[in-house]
């Protein structure tokens, strides 16, 4: 039994916040791995290390988790001192002066509206706002918030100046919301601290953004299940990964209903309205804030158009969930 060996992960359950969309299927119960567990970006982060001195993993995993909390620092919309919130301050009046992390993270978060046709956008801020996705009131806006929040919102009216490393936008409407990308950068720096660290085996969760660092114990790929949201405790598929990132991004976490109609957090930056159709997109990647992001703008594509993105990209995975309870793995 998968549960048994992994009691850890009911224990999560616990906290209220939200579950975690997968299962490690291996791992667990073998050799004696380094774990810790924080509460981190809205979510709780999973680090554990398998083989190596346990004092030297132990520090590892530390460090990994302080730069994952400072990169929350940098990016989070619910710190007003935050870099984000300074810049989403001022940007619409005047170019603002960007730290190089930022202004490359949201260059990279361009880039990713560009090839998904503007369904992966950062600007989707003023949108979370209105549909009270920000603070905790969620609810129903009226078309009215809906189009005023609309102005603001395109990738296109982010200005960024590589000599400069400014950012301005162009409508004094626009904010931007790294959420859909942010959990997957920091998880990818935490893969690179543990590795400068020499950890060589590891798997770090953040909110269901993964990466699966070497084996296994047993020297096996990494077994990740996704979990059937619908049917808890089955799996709907059951990925390998070996040096690998995985990101679930899904419409039964974070969301509200009203009327018997479920509104996600993932917002079709066209419409203004949370999208629908789909019940989860995993994506498998080389990085994890690819596949953080791809699976944000493959969940707003929809079937057809999100494929035909996956297609295009080398190296990737997807399985994706519609709400018709077809099962979609490419
Ligand atoms: P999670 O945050 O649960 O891991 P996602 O990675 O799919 O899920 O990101 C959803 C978050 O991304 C939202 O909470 C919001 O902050 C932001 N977001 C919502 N819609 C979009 C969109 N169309 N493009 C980019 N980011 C989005
Ligand atoms: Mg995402």
């Amino acid at each position: 039994m998968i549960f048994k060996k992994c009691p850890y992960l009911f224990a999560l359950k616990g906290y209220g916040l939200f579950y975690f969309l997968v299962f490690i299927l291996a791992g667990c119960g073998q050799g004696q791995p380094v774990k810790e567990t924080r509460a981190l970006m809205d979510t709780f982060c999973e680090i554990s290390c398998y083989g190596g001195d346990k004092d030297k993993t132990v520090s590892a995993i530390c460090a990994a988790f302080k730069e994952m909390e400072r990169i929350e620092g940098v990016f989070s919309k619910f710190n007003e001192n935050s870099e984000v919130s300074k810049i989403n301050a001022l940007a619409g009046l005047e170019k603002v002066a960007a730290g190089e992390e930022v202004f490359k993270l949201t260059e990279r978060a361009v880039y990713y509206s560009s090839i998904s046709n503007g369904a992966f956008d950062i600007t989707v801020a003023p949108l979370m706002e209105v549909w009270g996705f920000v603070r905790s009131h969620k609810s129903m806006p009226d078309k009215e918030a809906i189009e005023n929040a609309l102005e603001g919102v395109g990738y296109k009216n982010i200005e960024l100046d590589p000599k400069e490393l400014s950012v301005k936008f162009f409508n004094k409407k626009t904010k931007i919301d790294f959420g859909g990308i942010a959990k997957g950068y920091a998880v990818d720096r935490a893969r690179d601290i543990l590795a400068a660290h020499g950890i060589k085996n590891g798997l770090i969760n953040l909110g269901g953004n993964m990466f699966a660092l070497g084996y296994a114990p047993g020297n096996k790929k990494w077994k990740i299940g996704v979990e059937d949201p619908i049917n808890k405790g089955k799996l709907l598929h059951r990925f390998e990964l070996t040096d690998m990132a995985i990101s679930t991004s899904g419409n039964y976490e974070r969301f509200f209903e009203i009327g018997g109609k479920r509104y996600s957090h993932i917002i079709n930056p066209v419409t203004g309205f949370p999208c629908q159709g789909i019940v989860s997109v995993t994506v498998a990647a080389d990085s994890a804030e690819q596949a953080d992001a791809l699976s944000t703008a493959i969940f707003v594509m929809g079937e057809k158009e999100g494929l035909n993105l996956a297609k295009s990209i080398k190296g990737i995975k997807v399985l994706m969930l519609k709400e018709d309870g077809r099962l979609i793995l490419y």
